[in-house]
């Protein structure tokens, strides 16, 4: 089986954002609502492999940042959902964390236009672009 390698932006698709950059290493909101859980699925599903990038990646501290907040709010989730670690594995053992932004089938991103071959309405859906939580 080839795994499908998905490549998740962390701000404002794991991590609500709702402070805005305050630093590579400063994360400091609460999950966006299902994600601990929705990571679970992709994790658990052996075909796809999660990889998760963010400007973060590249920057000093940015990755273990992004492991420590994923470790403590997946710590959070299991014990108020009551999920025991029964495989051993935290879910930052179980997504790879690159420096550089990995080819991927799919890109998983809050500030994006999917792309669909038209470009003749590209600059209207700039000019009214908006993320999902402004
Ligand atoms: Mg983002």
């Amino acid at each position: 089986m080839n795994p499908k390698t998905i490549c998740l932006d962390f701000d404002g698709v794991i991590h609500r954002y709702d402070s805005g950059w305050e630093g590579a290493d400063q994360i400091s909101d609460l999950p966006v609502e299902g994600a601990i859980e929705g990571l679970h699925r992709l994790c658990d599903d052996p075909e796809i492999e999660v990889v998760i990038h963010s400007a973060r990646s590249a920057q000093p501290g940015g990755i273990t940042a992004m492991k420590e907040w994923l470790e403590y709010w997946e710590g959070v989730w299991r014990e108020h959902n009551h999920i025991a670690l029964t495989d051993g594995r935290w879910l930052t053992e179980r997504c790879q964390f690159p420096k550089n932004k990995p080819a991927a089938i799919v890109y998983i991103n809050d500030r994006g236009i999917n792309f669909d071959g038209d470009w003749s309405q590209i600059t209207t859906e700039l000019k009214n672009y908006k993320p999902w939580n402004q």
